[in-house]
């Protein structure tokens, strides 16, 4: 588990990347979107070859990440971190120029705190502009994101346990947030050029991923994480099997950005190798994804 602090950028991390678009020669292309990652702890915003690090949100627990995703009509966060972290998002969005009223989508690509806490804060950011904000939530999960249901304990294992108690230890209260839209495998939603749902099942019932085939972007979840030894199949997950059938399948969707529910995200010609590599090693099937954890 790592993400808790913002990570400096480094001169060759600020260069934009093939798979983001920004070093595309179509000029109008580089200059219209732009992925940005942030940890709720120590906001890391990323926006084009511009990197800045904002004031950590002071006090609490921390962990896991969330994007946004910059389009002409609006933008797009995918998560939303852990309850409290509207003023990260606040504070990301003024670094960019952004205003609030230009949110317009959540991405949802699980039931879990650090990922649906502050939905329903942000979602609240539109109310009475426009058509407002539309979240999405597969539909295994939407239960959970409304606040009717509580999420599935994960199934542990002794590795996990301490990193678990660890982590979720002092999370408050999720508040409930309206599902606007109920996904499903294949659907596809308005943004980035035409956004791929991938149903990700495992990590949770609902859990997905959310391609973007025409700028080589792939944001994971949590099924994926990033960790000091690699990438590995991400901890905490209601059915681990199932989790592992999904990763070895998810492995196979071509990216050469990739965005993960914890760590940090691959990009440029190395991160793009990384994936690709990855790739090989599960085409083998779901007993070559690694899983050290397990
Ligand atoms: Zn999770």
């Amino acid at each position: 588990m790592r993400a808790q602090h913002a990570v400096s950028f480094t001169p060759t991390d600020a260069t934009p990347t093939t798979g983001r678009g920004h070093a595309r020669p179509n000029a109008r292309s580089a200059e219209r979107e732009h992925a940005v990652r942030g940890v709720t702890r120590g906001l890391t915003v990323r926006y084009g070859d511009r990197a800045a690090r904002l004031p950590a949100t002071p006090g609490g627990p921390a962990f896991g990440q969330a994007y946004l995703w910059r389009d002409d009509d609006g933008v797009t966060l995918v998560d939303t971190g852990i309850p409290g972290s509207e003023a990260a998002f606040a504070a990301a969005f003024d670094e960019l120029g952004l205003r609030r009223t230009d949110l317009r989508r959540i991405m949802i690509t699980h039931g879990h705190e650090d990922h649906t806490g502050s939905a329903a804060a942000l979602r609240a950011w539109g109310q009475g502009v426009g058509d407002g904000v539309t979240v999405y939530a597969h539909r295994a999960d939407a239960p959970i994101v409304r606040g009717l249901r509580r999420r599935a304990e994960p199934v542990l294992t002794p590795a996990e346990q301490p990193i678990f108690d660890s982590v979720s230890a002092g999370i408050p209260p999720v508040p409930p947030c309206q599902v606007d839209v109920e996904l499903g495998d294949g659907d596809t939603i308005d943004f980035g050029g035409g956004a791929r749902v991938i149903a990700t099942p495992g990590h949770t019932d609902g859990s997905i991923a959310v391609a973007l085939p025409a700028h080589g972007v792939l944001f994971t979840g949590d099924l994926v994480a990033n960790s000091d030894g690699g990438l590995l199949l991400g901890p905490f997950n209601t059915d681990r099997g199932l989790a592992r059938v999904s990763f070895a399948a998810l492995s196979q969707v071509p990216a050469a950005t990739v965005g993960f529910g914890q760590g940090d995200p691959l990009t440029g010609p190395e991160g793009a190798a990384a994936w690709r590599r990855l790739g090989e090693r599960c085409a083998a099937g779901p007993d070559a994804v690694p899983d050290p954890l397990g």
